[in-house]
């Protein structure tokens, strides 16, 4: 069962980023309001990752290091339309069958918090607010042939740094602080009234993220066809890079890297853009959720849709008709 772990980690976690990736998922899921990463290393010595979310009880705590333990989904059913970031329930069994793991939580019913330490098993109570933090240390220590694949500190800090960039241009009401070995690297704030007003919510986090000159240089997109709506902003041909690094995609709140969604994209650029330069921008795709499927790869990075030339089309009319629209 370990090796089997192990194997399963292997297309789960590839480098401190994805478990990185994972445990923001996990605290999203368990309704954070603030997430906070502190890294060593490059994560590869040290990923803690803490909330405030709902905490996990103490009887739950060994249960949730199982493999295929969920508490997100109940039936086959529901994995048609899984609201949740997880829902395989394998990334924290993945993760502690290759580091040293220790999970610390509290419910808001617990008079206290309680830490599990995953190797040993031993569980212990311990101080803390509600929440969770989940420890990782020295991730690959028990596969060296993995750690080897590893780059330098300094680069896989910058994979971890924008394995929560992405996580924090969807969610502009929860605030993301990033340490690195005792440094603060990044802070976005959560917005104060995210529910009154979610476009100047997420106006105002791509405009932390991506920077001021970013949101100058950018218009709002916003159109529904049929089935797909689009919203976000696209950058204006100004504001190109010579690298593909700041396109920004999203399905019902989820990061993908998907190329029907960078084709129309592209193509609603093609007369704007010459030669090779890349546009930037931050696209969220609002569909059925039964008209995507979510569960094709185990990070869950990968979408495929029922009907890709539908969505195609709503994401290139969406970001031509932004960059034609008069700008005010
Ligand atoms: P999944 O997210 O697919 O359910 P995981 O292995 O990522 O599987 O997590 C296993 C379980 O542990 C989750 O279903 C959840 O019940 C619990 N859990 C993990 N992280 C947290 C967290 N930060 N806060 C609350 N519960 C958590
Ligand atoms: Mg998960």
């Amino acid at each position: 069962d370990e090796l089997i772990s192990q194997i399963a980690a292997g297309e789960v976690v590839e480098r401190p980023a994805s478990a990185v990736r994972e445990l923001v998922d996990n605290a999203l899921d368990a309704g954070a309001r603030q997430i906070t990463v502190r890294l060593a290393a490059g994560g590869v010595r040290l990923i803690a990752v803490e909330d405030d979310g709902c905490g996990i009880p103490r009887d739950e705590l060994p249960v949730a290091l199982r493999r295929h333990a969920t508490s997100k989904i109940t039936n086959l059913h529901d994995l048609e339309s899984v609201a949740t970031m997880g829902f395989r329930g394998e990334a924290l069994a993945a993760i502690a069958s290759v580091s040293e793991m220790a999970l610390l939580s509290r419910t808001a019913q617990q008079a206290s918090a309680f830490a599990l330490d995953a190797r040993s098993g031993e569980l212990r109570p311990a101080a803390r607010g509600t929440g969770t933090t989940v420890e990782v240390k020295e991730l690959f220590f028990s596969t060296p042939a993995r750690r080897k694949f590893l780059k330098s500190d300094t680069t896989e800090l910058a994979h971890c740094v924008e394995a929560v960039r992405r996580h924090a241009l969807a969610r502009p009401d929860v605030g993301f602080a990033i340490w690195h070995e005792g440094r603060l690297v990044e802070q976005w704030r959560a917005s104060a009234a995210p529910d009154v007003d979610a476009d100047a919510a997420l106006r105002q986090r791509l405009g932390d993220v991506l920077g001021d000159d970013f949101l100058r240089n950018s218009v709002p997109v916003q159109l529904r066809l049929g089935a797909v709506t689009v919203t976000g902003r696209a950058g204006l041909p100004d504001a190109a890079r010579s690298r593909a690094d700041q396109q920004f995609c999203y399905v019902n709140g989820r990061f993908v890297r998907d190329k029907v969604l960078t084709h129309a994209a592209r193509t609603a650029y093609e007369d704007l853009l010459h030669g090779q330069k890349q546009p930037v921008y931050a696209l969220y795709v609002q569909i059925d959720p039964q008209r995507v499927d979510v569960n094709v790869h185990p990070t869950k990075i990968e979408v495929r849709f029922r009907d890709s030339r539908e969505v195609h089309q709503a994401v290139r009319h969406a970001v031509e008709n932004a960059l034609a629209a008069p700008r005010a």
